[in-house]
């Protein structure tokens, strides 16, 4: 058991790439036109197209009217074009020039006005041309339209800036919601990619086949479940599955979570929610997705100062949604959560999230198909065996494993490799359990030497004790929050455990403490995290699992303020329990450790000097004190393969 606070790390999300990276923002996103030195060049572009066109319409190169009559007047002139009002004049001697005149009035009469006679006009050919009817209005128009429209553009332009730099102020209630199109092949996700979880597809597979046709669902009068709810500890792949059921079905894929909701002013959590639906059923049939649920579902108006307003709007708001669906609306809500026990009663009456999908964190073989799913894009080097890493990770989750699958590709790249090992694999197992190793913790001589004691007491309760897991590892190297480590692994995964197990684990537990306490005679605050463990377990063994025997078959559950289901006395009671349990395992473990003192010392003796003593190291030292190591019981032909934890004692 790690000395210092370090708990094998379950509740920590592994550090999974964004899964969001690629997705188009719905609203709010980066602007169409990047930047501003875009909107400086358009600003140029059309100033140029302005000017350009206006200069078309007043060509400055004109003469005056009355040069033209006396040019006229002289017969200076072969011919005249007139072209709306402008005049284009050739000249006899080849000469060409412009001129205008008054738009409402003929050629001839103003040429008469400035003296010029008919027999004089004769003598110039005049052609009059209409002008386009598209030049027409555009050279009339553009003067108006052109700054009318540049003006327009540059409110659109800074209302979008305004809402990329993130004030919410102008997004108000618009829905945050990503949008994944199923045309986008980069980023589907089918059941392919998702390892084990088969009854969690099966069930899903029915709304598949929903989403894709729905007609043949809505003809004979079927009602397809509007919501259904995802539970499953953090990392099992809910938001993958969902993800799944949209790429197989080839919908749209509109996801929030639940905690942004949760950050917002009141009110807008429950307009976020109205513009989800609607823009989902726009684009039905779609798949709604809100995860963490119940970061907004909790039970309401539970806990010490009342609810929150805007949880509880927002909460009202999706279950207002999700009863005005019509049963012809092909829009389907998922929801994922990993606290299904707080969710509130109302998420899950009928016609609500009514079905539920339980995803088991993956037992030996699934965590041999998730580990291959994520090999898919790694070059494995020809000593790697899949099945040896997915028997020695009982309770990781397929984040976790993929975690793992990364950490090993890191360790190759870094040491400049092509392929990665087993030796890769196998290290990276412990640096997602319990963190990186910290060679740079250098211990003094003395703590080193606790902290050997320390892990070999573990280390010796657990191979003593028959109910105990085998000891797989032991270590004083630090890692994470943790000095050493003994590492226990059940030879299969466990679904049920039971009270012997858990006396046992206690009393392993402790072998840590009680060795400092024995043979320093003094105690440190390396074993606080040994401590909060056994605690916590001894409690639930009393308050929930009934396994004393002195408060009988009775969950008790949680008091706290607000919530008595039992009065104080029976607090009390529970308190001494849990005193008694551990207070026995504390004496079997003492036992264990007086009778084994020589085993003990060498197994101390050999971690000092080594740090580090595998499995194979630590059977021979044990045999060689008269301990027969704990073998796995063969069962040919059946393998059971449950759900468990493995454990860091
Ligand atoms: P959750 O939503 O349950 O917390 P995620 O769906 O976000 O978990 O899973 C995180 C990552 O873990 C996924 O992106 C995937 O890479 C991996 N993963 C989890 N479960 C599986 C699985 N059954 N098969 C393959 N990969 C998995
Ligand atoms: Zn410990
Ligand atoms: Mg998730």
């Amino acid at each position: 058991m790690p000395r210092t606070p370090a708990k094998k790390p379950k509740g920590k999300k592994p550090s999974i790439p964004p899964f969001r990276r690629n997705m188009r923002s719905f609203f709010g996103g980066p602007s169409f036109f990047g930047n501003l030195t875009t909107t400086v060049l358009i600003f140029l572009v059309l100033m140029s197209a302005y000017s350009l066109f206006s200069g078309l319409v007043e060509p400055s190169s004109d003469i005056p009217l009355s040069v033209v009559a006396a040019d006229v007047a002289a017969g200076k002139v072969q011919s005249i074009t007139v072209r709306g009002d402008s005049l284009d004049l050739v000249y006899t001697d080849g000469a060409e020039k412009t001129s205008r005149k008054d738009p409402s009035a003929g050629l001839p009469e103003t040429l008469a006005t400035y003296g010029v006679t008919p027999q004089e006009l004769t003598k110039v050919s005049i052609t009059i041309q209409g002008q386009s009817g598209f030049e027409f209005w555009f050279l009339t128009l553009a003067p108006i339209v052109l700054p009318l429209l540049f003006i327009a553009f540059l409110f659109w332009f800074l209302s979008r800036q305004v809402r990329g730099a993130g004030m919410q102020a102008f997004s108000f209630g618009q829905s945050k919601a990503r949008v994944t199109d199923p045309a986008d092949l980069s980023q589907r996700v089918t059941f392919k990619d998702i390892a084990g979880a088969r009854e969690a597809k099966e069930e899903l597979l029915e709304i598949v086949d929903f989403l894709k046709s729905p007609k043949k669902f809505l003809d004979i009068g079927a009602r397809i479940p509007k919501g259904i709810i995802l539970m499953g500890a953090p990392g099992t792949g809910k938001t993958l599955l969902a993800r799944a059921v949209a790429g197989e079905a080839g919908v749209p894929f509109f996801s929030i979570s639940g905690s942004e909701f949760v950050e917002m002013f009141v009110g807008v959590g429950a307009s976020r929610v109205r513009d989800l639906f609607q823009l989902a059923k726009k684009a039905a049939p779609a798949i709604i997705f809100v995860d963490e649920i119940d970061a907004v579902g909790r039970v309401r108006g539970a806990g010490v100062g009342g609810g929150n307003d805007e949880r509880e709007q927002t909460l009202n708001q999706i279950l207002v949604e999700m009863d005005g669906f019509e049963p012809t609306e092909k829009v389907v809500v998922m929801a994922a959560t990993n606290r299904p026990d707080v969710l509130d009663p109302a998420l899950l009456r009928p016609g609500r999230f009514d079905r539920r999908v339980t995803i088991d964190l993956p037992d030996r073989r699934d965590r041999e198909e998730i580990l291959k799913i994520h090999a898919r894009t790694k070059p494995l080097g020809p000593d790697v065996a899949l099945a040896v890493i997915a028997e020695r990770t009982p309770g990781f989750s397929g984040a976790e494993l993929y975690s793992l699958m990364n950490e090993g590709a890191i360790l190759a790249a870094r040491e400049n490799r092509k392929e990665v090992t087993q030796y890769d694999l196998i290290r990276s197992i412990e640096k997602v359990m319990l963190g990186p190793e910290r060679k740079s913790h250098l211990l003094t001589k003395k703590e080193k030497e606790l902290t050997a004691y320390h892990e070999a007491g573990h280390a010796l309760v657990s191979s003593i004790l028959p109910n105990a897991d085998p000891v797989h590892k032991i270590s004083i190297i630090s890692r994470g929050r943790a000095a050493g480590y003994t590492l226990k692994l059940p030879f299969e995964d466990k679904k049920m455990q039971s009270r012997k197990q858990f006396l046992d684990d206690i009393a392993a537990t402790l072998g840590g403490y009680v060795t400092e306490e024995l043979l320093f005679d003094d105690v440190t605050t390396g074993p606080s995290n040994d401590l909060m463990v056994i605690t916590a377990l001894a409690r639930d063994m009393v308050a929930r699992y009934g396994m004393s025997e002195r408060m009988g078959p009775i969950a008790f559950g949680e008091r706290n303020l607000g919530n008595e289901p039992y009065s104080e006395q029976v607090a009390a009671q529970i308190d001494a329990e849990v005193a008694r349990i551990i207070d026995e395992a504390k004496s079997r473990a003492k036992k264990v450790i007086t009778e084994h003192r020589t085993a003990l010392d060498a197994i101390a003796k050999e971690l000092i000097e080594k740090e580090t003593v595998e499995r194979h190291e630590f059977e021979k030292i044990l045999i060689a004190n008269g301990i027969t190591p704990k073998k796995k019981e063969e069962e040919p032909g059946i393998t059971i393969a449950p759900v468990g934890s493995g454990d860091i004692a």
